[in-house]
């Protein structure tokens, strides 16, 4: 073992330095600054190199973190950076956006002794952060490109992943999007406080340079049939995602002012990204000078409330019909919304929607925990007689979200779909019922996480080209 490691007796847990809360609202720049190297070598050396890592295990991409704390305590970063991207197509995303909480900074044995965990996720993100800087990641250069092609629909985190596995085996690929710029939620949806744009369009770049095409404004059930795309290729991906916004069944909902999350984070993201948003200028979509109420307890709901507050709302307040302990976002999400002027009302829930044309207050019931649901969660029961109402000049539904009618949508009404609307496939082949056909991300698990979305792309990519493979070792024995 070396003498670098295991330094967590004498060194404390630190992240790299988060902004002042004054600084962080007044833009919408990334909230921590980078670790200095000799931070992120301190850092890593808090280690302990278990023997079963269960950090390792709890990342869904089963990342050799020890091995790449341990080349980073050594200071050999260039082979550390090749270890991380070795399992993951976009380290310094995941190192900024997973909820480490939940996944492998919470499994790390030394946070579970009391000492603190080691901040996996900065490090992670500090050591590709430093690779682009040093111009270690360069673009998959194909020796000898490959006849068969691959048509992947979606171009968010599953889609980018699979296509860049594909690529690096020499296949050519094609990635068709509905919307202007490749990324999926990663451009649209997540705010630039957790993910600045630039990190995303860089990692689509390298994938343009390695030989990728990509086909935006290109919507699968208009532009072309599901149908017409297999005709064009030897296999499709489909990486869709789920768009499709849960409402809530109450009185006053189609007031004006009321909107779903997604329409007020693109709004956002794309005036970031420099475009010009009609509703958004017009004042429309613009959170300035109003009073918000998002509703909703997930990562979605926490990223409209930072981003009204940033877009400088009079007050913002969040209504989640659970506890703090039982919200579905995480943890370190929801402290940052705390730190940011946020009010949280928990055991709350929206009633009716009152206003003339637009909404003017939402009434609100108070909620209680009963015994726990069918999913183990315990359920929230109304509290008879305990309605009360807030002023509101703008309200966003952060309520979840539901796959679209792919099988419609694409023409393709024999796709086979589970009860839920997800896509069906065979989870070891990751094929759908449609031969050459298969799917990943989202679009297959319900509404989830980008390492998720990043691993089902790898996984992806392993079962079409043995699909590939398969089918040119038939034809190499029918000639
Ligand atoms: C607001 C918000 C915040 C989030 N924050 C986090 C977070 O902090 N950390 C985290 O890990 N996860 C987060 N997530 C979840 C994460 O973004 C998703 O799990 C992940 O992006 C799913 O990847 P995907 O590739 O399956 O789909 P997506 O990223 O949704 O990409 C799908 C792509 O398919 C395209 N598409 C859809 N239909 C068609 C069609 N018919 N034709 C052509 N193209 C089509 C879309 O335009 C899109 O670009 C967040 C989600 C939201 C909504
Ligand atoms: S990909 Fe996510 S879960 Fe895996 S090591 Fe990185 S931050 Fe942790």
């Amino acid at each position: 073992m070396s003498d670098k490691m295991l330094k967590f007796v004498n060194i404390d847990l630190q992240n790299p330095p988060k902004r002042s809360v004054g600084e962080r609202k007044q833009d919408f720049n990334e909230i921590y600054s980078e670790f200095i190297n000799k931070k992120a070598k301190e850092q890593s050396s808090r280690c302990s190199q278990c023997g079963v890592p269960f950090c390792q295990v709890h990342c869904p991409l089963h990342n050799n973190i020890p091995d790449w704390l341990k080349l980073t305590a050594e200071g050999r970063l260039e082979e550390a950076h090749e270890l991380a991207q070795s399992t993951n197509n976009m380290p310094e995303i995941c190192g900024r956006i997973c909820p480490q909480d939940r996944l492998c900074e919470g499994n790390c044995v030394i946070e579970q002794s009391g000492h603190g965990t080691v901040t996996i996720g900065s490090v992670e993100k500090y050591i590709t952060d430093t690779a682009w800087t040093k111009g270690w990641i360069k673009p998959i250069r194909v020796k000898k490109e490959k006849d068969q092609s691959v048509g992947i629909i979606g171009a968010g985190p599953a889609g980018l992943a699979c296509g860049e596995e594909l690529r690096k085996s020499g296949f050519k690929v094609t990635i068709y999007d509905r919307y202007d710029r490749p990324g999926g939620l990663l451009i649209y949806g997540i705010p630039n406080f957790k993910l600045e744009k630039f990190v995303v369009e860089r990692r689509t770049k390298l994938l343009k340079d390695s030989g990728i095409k990509f086909k935006q404004n290109f919507e699968v059930g208009k532009q072309a049939t599901l149908d017409e795309l297999k005709e064009k290729h030897d296999a499709i991906l489909i990486a869709t995602g789920v768009y499709k916004a849960r409402n809530v069944d109450i009185e006053g909902v189609n007031l004006k002012n009321i909107f779903p999350a997604m329409d007020f984070l693109t709004a956002s993201n794309r005036k970031g990204l420099g475009d010009q948003v009609k509703l958004f200028d017009d004042g429309i979509l613009n959170a300035q000078n109003k009073k918000v109420v998002v509703v909703g307890g997930g990562d979605t709901a926490m990223d409209c409330v930072r981003t009204a507050v940033r877009q400088k709302a009079i007050s913002v307040k969040c209504l989640y019909r659970r506890d703090r302990d039982n919200m579905p976002g995480s943890a370190r999400e929801v402290s940052n919304a705390v730190e940011e002027g946020v009010e949280f009302l928990w055991l709350s829930s929206p009633n009716k929607f009152i206003g003339k044309q637009k909404v003017e207050e939402v009434e609100v019931t108070k909620m209680k925990l009963g015994e726990p649901d069918e999913s183990g969660r315990k359920k929230p029961v109304i509290i008879k007689n305990s309605n009360y109402k807030l002023d509101a000049d703008m309200v966003i539904k952060a309520l979840g979200f539901d796959p679209e009618d792919i099988p419609k949508l694409f023409n393709s009404e024999n796709l086979g779909i589970s009860r839920w609307g997800t896509i069906k496939i065979d989870l070891k082949t990751m094929q759908t019922n449609l031969p050459g056909v298969f799917a990943a991300g989202d679009i297959v698990r319900g509404a989830s996480l980008v390492v998720w979305a990043i691993r089902d792309g790898r996984d992806a990519a392993v079962q079409i080209e043995k699909y590939l493979n398969n089918i040119n070792t038939k034809k190499e024995q029918a000639a």
